[in-house]
């Protein structure tokens, strides 16, 4: 693969500084090459590759699809079961090490690693793309737009008429804002404690915006004559027990909150209104990828883009690859929504 463009999510963030997996805890991680969000050439295919060919774009699906599983087959491709060595280092196909650093083999992301300007990567690790689409836009669909959209839209099961809380306005949450718009949501309150964010989400649809949970409260119980929020998405950098909690209790009945942030790894207490979550008919919800196939996610986001409908370009801040460390430092402040690394031509 010549990867062409790569967006920095926040899950690469998380294995880099150690926020949510502690080096120590788990050093088969590293050395590690990030990068999960991508698009770009093939440059070559090896024997018994039947799916794509050398020149096609490709978009990278962070969920290797094996097209056989009983979840793949039932179009629910980001579970599929192919992928229980997803988080350890050598090839998905045969295990084999090919990338090093100073001769330690490298654990790519989510078998990936596009922070780079080129990778060997499992033929089911990629999707093919038309070739009218930018390799920036491509890269957004592969993780952070459609995880947030499909949050909203599939997961969320957002109506027409529903009060939306979208928690968080980076890359996920932004495409949270954009799934609830298209779906028919008459309020989106985004909660976002950056400005530079809240007013980002503004552009992208949210009808109100506040920097704290406890700030949505009364808006919410305004808006819904006291009974909650129809719907709300869970997009933070890192969802607290806090978090969690306080978005439950924003949520009226036969509601539903979405959980798509990643939280810390293991098991951690959270408070929880079990007599309000049966008696109001509540439900929690995790979300992966939007709850979507990548092979029906991708061309199916792509031609909202295509059409207008989902904006991806007003997301995106380039930066060069060299500049990456530039891109971080923006996005841990807040400065850009999507930032993306650009390779080559
Ligand atoms: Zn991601
Ligand atoms: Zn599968």
């Amino acid at each position: 693969m010549e990867w062409r463009a790569a967006g920095l999510c926040h899950s690469d963030e998380n294995l880099r500084s150690g926020e949510r997996v502690d080096p120590a805890r788990d050093p088969s991680l590293y050395p590690l090459l990030g990068g999960h969000e991508g698009a770009g050439v093939v440059a070559e295919v090896g024997a018994g590759v039947t799916t794509v060919r050398p020149g096609d774009r490709v978009a990278a699906s962070f969920s290797p699809v094996c097209g056989r599983c009983r979840y793949c087959a039932s179009g629910r491709g980001s579970l599929c079961n192919g992928n229980k060595d997803f988080m350890v280092r050598g090839q998905l196909v045969d295990g084999a090490h090919r990338h090093h650093l100073d001769g330690e083999p490298l654990f790519l992301m989510a078998k990936l690693g596009t922070f780079s300007e080129r990778a060997v990567v499992a033929e089911r690790s990629l999707l093919k793309i038309d070739d009218d689409v930018p390799f920036e836009a491509a890269a957004l669909i592969t993780c952070g737009a459609t995880t947030g959209w499909g949050s909203a839209v599939e997961r969320g099961e957002t109506r027409p008429g529903d009060v939306v809380v979208v928690v968080g306005c980076g890359g996920l949450g932004t495409s949270a804002v954009q799934g609830a718009r298209i779906a028919g949501a008459r309020e989106i309150i985004a909660v976002e404690p950056l400005s530079l964010r809240r007013d980002g989400a503004k552009r992208f649809g949210a009808t109100r915006t506040v920097s704290s949970i406890d700030e949505a409260r009364p808006i919410v119980a305004e808006l819904t004559d006291g009974q909650g929020a129809d719907r709300v998405i869970l997009t933070p950098t890192v969802v607290t027990p806090e978090i969690l909690h306080d978005g439950l209790d924003i949520t009226g009945k036969d509601s539903i909150l979405v959980v798509t942030g990643m939280g810390p790894l293991g098991e951690v207490p959270v408070p929880l209104d079990i007599a309000g979550l049966v008696l109001f008919n509540k439900q929690i919800r995790g979300c992966l990828f939007g709850s979507m196939d990548p092979r029906t996610a991708v061309p199916r986001l792509l031609a909202l883009y295509k059409s207008g409908l989902l904006d991806l370009d007003g997301m995106i801040t380039r930066y060069p690859l060299s500049e990456i460390n530039t891109a971080l430092a923006d996005q841990n402040a807040g400065r850009n929504v999507r930032g993306v690394v650009t390779m080559g031509g």
